[in-house]
């Protein structure tokens, strides 16, 4: 009798324990966590949006006002403008061609500089010009080029020896130019308008200058005129607003 009442008892025990271990573990997992987990969820509220920054649009990428909630890190981008694109400005020459090998020039996005096509280029490419007194005039610079330009000294094997009349007007690209020991003459208005052109030297070999030559280049702050030069034309440097001085040898 005693041993069955032990045994009784030790059943009702490990049925209580068992119980208890049942009910503990759910109490103790359900309760706080799964309400902490809850009100991080669930604040919710109108976002208050205050500008923030504005960013231009590039050639790349597109422009926007930037927004921020004053209450949370969400942020909204308004007035949205597209990217503007690349702007090709005129191609300027990085190897010069000759007579007898082709040259290089590159076509650069006038916003942000980047190198938007590298082509081939030939002589003929860039100037159009006669066969006058056994040398070449230069009648015409194509106006697609800019940048530093040397202009050649020989083109089909004659010596360049003339720059004609409005040659090179109005090529806005040029920046500065080179003109070789071979030219003697640089015609009317040669270099009228070049609106970027800042800087100019002319050699020895040239004797006269036309009239109106470098007029209306307001860039302009650089000019030497080597010895040698006998005439320069009327308004030769006319409305060259960037000139404050030219050094003019005494013949
Ligand atoms: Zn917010
Ligand atoms: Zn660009």
């Amino acid at each position: 009798m005693k041993e069955r009442k032990g045994n009784v008892s030790k059943k009702w025990i490990v049925l209580l324990c068992v119980m208890v271990c049942a009910f503990l573990p759910a109490h103790t997992d359900a309760a706080p966590k799964v309400r902490l987990n809850k009100t991080k969820v669930t604040v919710k509220h109108t976002h208050k949006f205050k500008e923030c920054r504005k960013v231009s649009p590039t050639c790349t990428e597109e422009g926007y006002v930037l927004y921020q909630c004053a209450s949370c890190e969400a942020t909204e981008k308004r007035d949205v403008k597209e990217a503007l694109g690349h702007k090709a400005e005129c191609e300027e020459i990085k190897e010069y061609p000759t007579d007898e090998a082709n040259g290089v020039a590159e076509s650069v996005c006038g916003r942000c500089g980047e190198v938007l096509e590298q082509k081939e280029i030939t002589l003929q490419d860039l100037y159009t010009y006669v066969f006058r007194n056994g040398g070449v005039v230069i009648t015409e610079f194509s106006g697609e080029y800019g940048g530093e330009i040397d202009i050649p000294d020989i083109i089909e094997g004659k010596n360049v020896i003339g720059i004609g009349s409005s040659a090179f007007e109005d090529c806005s690209g040029l920046s500065s130019v080179n003109i070789p020991e071979s030219v003697t003459s640089i015609g009317y208005c040669a270099f009228g308008d070049c609106s970027r052109l800042s800087s100019v030297s002319i050699p020895g070999s040239v004797t006269g200058i036309g009239n109106y030559a470098f007029s209306g280049c307001s860039n302009l702050s650089s000019v030497s005129i080597a010895e040698g030069v006998t005439r320069i034309g009327d308004s030769a440097f006319y409305n060259c607003s960037g000139l404050s001085s030219i050094n003019i040898p005494v013949v």
